[in-house]
């Protein structure tokens, strides 16, 4: 992540700016995606933003991968049926905006959009 500007997801975490969050603990914070592409789109956010994407993640600090997923599917059971996608954008190229990794759990009516 940048040296100088937290992300918009440390400024989530630090409530700098606002969000829907439906989940905190230590490590990991989920809220509502600003832009849904489905019935339930959560956005699943370590809260270091030490690792830009899911493979920086997954060399750094596998257990807190594992605490995502873990995470994706007890908020799936809340909020939908508990089947669901988790999708990690990975490079520009891929549709990565923001550089704090994050999964896109989407569940339920999944659109058309980009992640769908
Ligand atoms: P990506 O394109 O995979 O990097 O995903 C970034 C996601 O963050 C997009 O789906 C945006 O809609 C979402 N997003 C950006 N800003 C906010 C915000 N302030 N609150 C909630 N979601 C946001």
């Amino acid at each position: 992540m940048s040296e100088s500007e937290p992300s918009i997801f440390t400024r989530i975490v630090a409530r700098e700016i606002p969000a829907d969050i439906v989940f905190e603990n230590d490590d990991i914070i989920a809220f509502r995606d600003i832009n849904p592409q489905a019935a339930v789109h959560l956005l699943i956010v370590p809260k270091t933003e030490a690792y830009a994407n899911v493979v920086e993640l997954a060399a750094g600090d596998p257990a807190l991968l594992a605490q995502m997923v873990d995470a994706a599917a007890q908020l799936a059971t809340e909020h939908a049926s508990g089947e669901f996608r988790l999708i990690f954008n990975t490079g520009p190229s891929a549709g990565q905006t923001v550089f704090h990794v994050h999964a896109h759990l989407l569940s339920g009516s999944i659109g058309e959009g980009t992640l769908g």
